[in-house]
């Protein structure tokens, strides 16, 4: 995996992120490319809150935030970085207005746009990594082929219920599988919160395992969740991890393989 080249951190850095520095696996090479990245944060909802405040508060450089909605009341059951006096505003400039609360040092660029293969591509070729925290079947279909085409790393989470979902593509790994491999845009029931509930805490674990993930990708520590699925089911308690290939028959990635 290309690792991200870092860039030198100040005294004040040093100091606040010192608790991931004594991280041995992590250490200031690994924090230096933290503060080198730029995420692409696609849904800004319950997924995406956790994953956008734990980056930030882990010294990512800048976090590209897409998301054309605003802020709703029902959202606020699970959508953490919210406050009640952001009903009404667009989602990725509340969202921004958090981060830069929580840490000046990052960059937190808004994008009020609605998610689609034209104006992804454009966002997704100029970040190192991707985050899809989308709750819509043809915009993850449409993040996977830019991300794809891009070799850009992808974090994808889900949640529904108590149910959840957590894996990583990264085309630039020959044998990684992606989204378009492991589901059909035709086989799949588009099941939403909106229409059938989510436990606030469930998005919560999932984002965090997102940001997890990500933090992972960027530093080269660990080993990602690469050709593997992650299932949680919150109704036990109970992670599961299953292995996935890649169909070398995908229409999307195929050529690639
Ligand atoms: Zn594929």
């Amino acid at each position: 995996m290309e690792p991200i080249t870092g860039k030198t951190l100040t005294d004040q850095e040093l100091l606040r992120y010192s608790r991931h520095i004594m991280l041995p696996e992590l250490d200031i090479e690994g924090q230096q490319r933290l503060k080198a990245a730029k995420v692409l944060i696609v849904g800004l909802g319950g997924l995406g809150c956790p994953v956008a405040m734990y980056l930030a508060a882990a010294g990512v450089g800048e976090l590209l935030l897409m998301d054309f909605d605003q802020v709703e009341l029902t959202n606020l059951q699970r959508q953490i970085a919210y406050n009640q006096s952001a009903i009404g505003k667009p989602k990725a400039e509340a969202l921004a207005e958090t981060l830069r609360g929580m840490n000046s040092d990052c960059v937190a660029t808004p994008i009020v746009e609605k998610a689609s293969q034209d104006n992804l591509l454009q966002w997704i070729t100029t970040a190192d990594l991707v985050i899809d925290a989308t709750d819509n079947f043809a915009v993850r279909f449409a993040i996977n082929t830019a991300c794809v085409q891009a070799m850009c790393p992808l974090v994808s989470g889900a949640a529904i219920g108590l149910q959840g979902q957590v894996t990583v593509f990264d085309s630039r790994q020959p044998a990684s599988p992606c989204y378009r491999c492991l589901y059909s845009p035709e086989g799949e029931d588009q099941l939403r919160c909106a229409e059938t509930g989510v436990l606030g805490p469930m998005v919560g674990l999932v984002g965090t395992i997102q940001a997890i993930e990500a933090i992972k990708v960027i530093t080269g520590i660990g080993e990602p969740l690469l050709g593997k699925l992650l299932l949680v089911d919150g109704k036990v308690m109970e992670f599961r991890t299953i292995k996935m290939a890649a169909d070398p028959a995908c229409p999307v990635c195929a050529d690639s393989c």
